[in-house]
C-alpha cells in the first residue's frame, strides 16, 4: 500500500543524497520516478535537484498555490510512475500537503518528501508541521554538531558571523549562511 513519508532534517544533513540516491534505486530497476522542488529554491537553478557532493537530478517545480494532487494525477496519465520524490518540502503549504496524502491514498502513488523540521528560529515550517502531523512514515535524516552529538537545529548567521535572531523564516538569494548545530550549541548560539 503506497504511503506518505516524510525524511526531515536539519541544514547540510545530505537530505537531497538520500533523495537522490532513493529515485536512483527505482530507476536501476527499471521504474520511473517523478521528482520535483520548490519552484523558489535557486540554489541548484530553476528545476534541478542538486547535493552538496556534487551529483543532481532536473526536476518539476512545484509553486505557492499549485495543486499537486492534479500534478501528480497529469504526471501519471502520461505513464506510470512508482514513487513520486518532493525536495524542500518544509516549503509546501498545509493544502499541498493534504494533496499529496490525498495522491497517496487516491492515486496509489508513494509520496517521498525530504525537508527541513524547523527554521532559524527553532518553529516548525508550515510544510513540516503538516508532514509530522499526517505523514504514514518518519524518518530523520541524521547530522552533527561540531561537537559531536546529533544536530537539530540550525543558526543563520549573518555576514558578520553573528547568529541572527531575527528575519523572515525564508530568505532566497542573501549573504547568511547556515549552521546545524545541536540544541545546546543552538541555544548558545541564540544567547538563551
Ligand atoms: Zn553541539
Amino acid at each position: 500500500m503506497a504511503k506518505l513519508y516524510f525524511h526531515y532534517s536539519t541544514m547540510n544533513a545530505g537530505k537531497s543524497t538520500a533523495l537522490l540516491q532513493a529515485s536512483h534505486n527505482y530507476r536501476e530497476g527499471g521504474m520511473q520516478t517523478y521528482l520535483i522542488t520548490a519552484q523558489f529554491d535557486k540554489r541548484a537553478g530553476r528545476g534541478r535537484i542538486a547535493s552538496r557532493i556534487g551529483i543532481g537530478e532536473d526536476a518539476d517545480t512545484f509553486s505557492t498555490g499549485e495543486d499537486l494532487f492534479a500534478k501528480i494525477a497529469a504526471r501519471q496519465a502520461q505513464g506510470p510512475v512508482a514513487c513520486v520524490f518532493i525536495d524542500e518540502a518544509q516549503f509546501l503549504s498545509k493544502d499541498q500537503v493534504w494533496q499529496l496524502a490525498r495522491a497517496v491514498d487516491d492515486l496509489g502513488v508513494p509520496v517521498m518528501c525530504y525537508g527541513l523540521r524547523v527554521d532559524f528560529q527553532g518553529n516548525l515550517f508550515p510544510g513540516s508541521a503538516a508532514l509530522l502531523a499526517w505523514a504514514d512514515e518518519m524518518r530523520e535524516v541524521r547530522t552533527i554538531c561540531h561537537c559531536g552529538r546529533k544536530a537539530t537545529m540550525v543558526i543563520r548567521r549573518g555576514s558578520d558571523g553573528r547568529a541572527l535572531h531575527e528575519g523572515e523564516q525564508v530568505v532566497i538569494g542573501g549573504n547568511e549562511t547556515y549552521v546545524s548545530l545541536c540544541r545546546r550549541h543552538w541555544r548558545a548560539a541564540m544567547d538563551d
